[in-house]
């Protein structure tokens, strides 16, 4: 297997695009941008995209969309990059960070049950690798209890779960355009929702809460010029070149999928024979579009694996060191195992390198 790092794929015509784009009128807030949600909403089986300048907006805009206020408690996972929780905390957000489960490290439902009380305001799932989360149980367990479920699908656009696209399982869904992601526009990501008015906040909170649609104006006695800021927000556009590239790529996500399968494969077969390595359990009920390929060792053998690995030329990161165990989330009081229940020390301290698919070639 000819080992190469993990490296987005460009080619000419997404570079053609974006080309014919760079003279055009509108730079941004263009019909290139509309063009690329409603391209989105096919790929994610959902009514509403809006599409955003970078993952983290995109989770910032919608913990906006679902009224995330200080004080208000957010359940998510430690398995995960830091932007799932720190962009709550942005809001004035309270983690709560639930257990993993060991084979897949995504959220486990029943840490979920036992953190929900009436300040819980979001469960907030990580298809952790491109594997989609146990998003039936998160949603019923949402469902009765009234709060909403986020999915973080920075990992795993492309992937289904029991058949159904990611983007259209939880209430609303946060997706990343990152160059490691599964496509890119350099930065960029997208909210997806079938919820109308989730959808209307999250694009007032994307262009400063300003309002210029005369159905929702408060005064509507001014003329054409009139505009109104309604509500905080910030600027998180997607200029309309990004959205041409985010355009193309999509028309290339088959073509993703099929080689990051062949890769994945690759790996299967070229590290089954390696001891100590425990490689990503297959589970029917998802067909995911690796992100991550997932290998969990003994932290006695980390470090030589890690540098085996790359030495190899393979791109290995230890995807995630968890966040309640970073320094400011250690100086605000959590410790490592901290609202985790006492089996996940043990699993926390076991879950650790994972190596990056190779993406397409060049
Ligand atoms: C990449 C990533 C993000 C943040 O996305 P950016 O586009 O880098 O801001 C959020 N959550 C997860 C799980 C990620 O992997």
């Amino acid at each position: 297997m000819k080992n190469i790092p993990g490296h987005q794929s460009v080619n000419l015509s997404d570079v053609f695009l974006v080309a014919r784009g760079v003279q055009s009128e509108w730079m941004t807030m263009g019909a290139a941008e509309e063009k690329f949600e409603r391209d989105f909403c096919k790929i994610a089986g959902s009514t509403y995209a809006i599409a955003l300048s970078s993952g983290s907006a995109v989770l910032h805009c919608a913990y906006a969309a679902i009224r995330i206020e200080p004080g208000d408690q957010v359940i998510t996972a430690p398995l995960t990059f830091a932007a799932t929780a720190t962009t709550a905390m942005n809001l004035g957000g309270v983690i709560l960070f639930a257990d993993v489960r060991p084979d897949t490290g995504n959220i486990d439902p029943k840490s979920v049950e036992a953190l929900i009380s009436p300040r819980r305001k979001a469960i907030v799932s990580v298809d952790y690798a491109g594997r989609p989360a146990d998003m039936d149980e998160l949603m019923a367990l949402g469902k009765k209890h009234g709060i909403p479920v986020l999915d973080d699908a920075a990992h795993s656009l492309g992937s289904l779960y029991k058949g159904r696209q990611v983007g259209s399982l939880g209430d609303i869904t946060a997706l990343s355009f990152f160059p490691t992601k599964n496509i890119t526009t350099g930065e960029g990501g997208a909210v997806v929702t079938n919820n109308r008015d989730f959808a209307r906040k999250a694009r007032l909170f994307r262009s400063h809460g300003m309002v210029r649609d005369k159905e929702f104006l408060h005064n509507t006695s001014e003329g054409p010029w009139h505009q109104e800021i309604q509500s905080l927000g910030l600027n998180y556009r997607m200029p309309d070149l990004l959205a041409r590239l985010g355009s193309s790529q999509l028309q290339r996500l088959p073509i993703f999928q099929k080689k990051r399968k062949q890769v994945f494969l690759g790996y299967k077969e070229h590290l089954s024979h390696v001891p100590n390595l425990m490689l990503p359990v297959h589970h029917p009920e998802s067909d995911p579009m690796w992100h991550l390929h997932l290998l969990r060792v003994d932290p006695l053998i980390r470090r030589a694996v890690f540098e085996d690995l790359r030495a190899a030329g393979i791109g290995v990161q230890v995807n995630y060191i968890p966040v309640n165990s970073q320094p400011y989330f250690r100086e605000l009081g959590f410790t490592p195992d901290s609202t985790l229940t006492p089996e996940s020390i043990i699993k926390e301290k076991f879950l650790c390198p994972c190596s990056q698919t190779s993406v397409p070639g060049r």
